[in-house]
């Protein structure tokens, strides 16, 4: 009797949490939930999901707002104090710049390492690294022979090791925008993409316009069975677009044909909101 005196006053006692986010609209890629819900949250993790009424020692009214695990970016150009805070307040909890990239990623991360509002992350660019082995003389984009001039073997080897130095120190990727190095040959981009290949690290490339330009990205995806990532690609493909999908989707489908061992695959991204489009244009 006083057992199930006990279990009535626990069932009577329901939890409380250390906060609750009430009747805001969830979302959750990884169930599908797409509903009105109240989330209890205790230890800094999601205790439940419910329906039910909720009680905490914080309460944050969620209603009329969405609920959902935070964006991650990966095309974040703008990588400071600043920008942190404008991704914090669009809902984007982890920030990326991997296409630009830094040719110097321990730089990078040291010039973070009291903390940001939001996470962050960079790649080891083949822009930013063929600037510092060519001498470039521009500061944010190539502007002389870091885009103008072909390298030689030697700088090509320079620009392959520095982008392996970048990998081994916590490189998200590797980054490269073709037509800001048009000077770059098919042998250096040969170069980079095997690196990617052997490091298994996915090559986020904004790739030349059009049909054209994504067929030189797969051609070298598919020789070097470098993991690819094109950036942007409604920007590179405007009305061939759709086109430009499917040619990834069939070069993932042959790659997983032939190559059981090490199958390449290719994705992609796209602008989403226009006001971002806007902005990231100019690179
Ligand atoms: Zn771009």
């Amino acid at each position: 009797m006083i057992t199930a005196l006990l279990l009535a006053l626990q069932l009577g006692t329901p939890p409380v949490y250390d906060r609750v986010i009430l009747g805001g609209h969830v979302m959750d890629p990884a169930s599908n939930l797409d509903a009105v819900r109240n989330i209890g949250l205790s230890g800094g993790r999601i205790a439940v999901i419910t329906t039910r009424a909720i009680s905490g020692r914080d309460t944050v009214d969620a209603r009329g707002l969405v609920v959902a695990p935070g964006f991650i970016d990966l095309h974040a150009h703008g990588q400071t104090p600043e920008t942190y805070r404008f991704y914090a307040l669009d809902g984007v909890t982890t920030a990326l710049e991997l296409e630009l990239g830094t040719a110097d990623v321990a730089a990078w991360y040291r010039e973070r390492e009291g903390g940001e509002r939001i996470n962050y992350g960079v790649s080891i660019g083949h822009i930013k690294v063929r600037m510092a082995v060519m001498h470039d003389s521009g500061t944010r984009m190539p502007v002389s022979d870091g885009a103008y001039r072909a390298a030689s073997p030697a700088q090509i080897a320079d620009i392959a090791q520095r982008i392996e130095i970048g990998l081994r120190e916590g490189a998200v990727d590797i980054g490269a925008g073709f037509p800001y190095t048009p000077a770059a040959t098919r042998a250096e981009l040969l170069a980079v993409f095997r690196v990617a290949a052997r490091t298994k690290t996915p090559i986020h490339v904004h790739i030349r316009p059009g049909v054209s330009g994504l067929r030189e990205a797969l051609a070298l995806a598919a020789e070097t069975h470098a993991p690819l990532h094109v950036v942007h690609i409604n920007s590179a493909g405007l009305a061939e677009t759709p086109v430009m999908l499917e040619m990834i989707g069939d070069h993932t489908g042959r790659l997983q044909e032939c190559s059981r061992r090490a199958p390449g695959r290719a994705g992609v991204a796209a602008y989403g909101r226009a006001a971002e489009s806007r902005e990231l244009r100019a690179l």
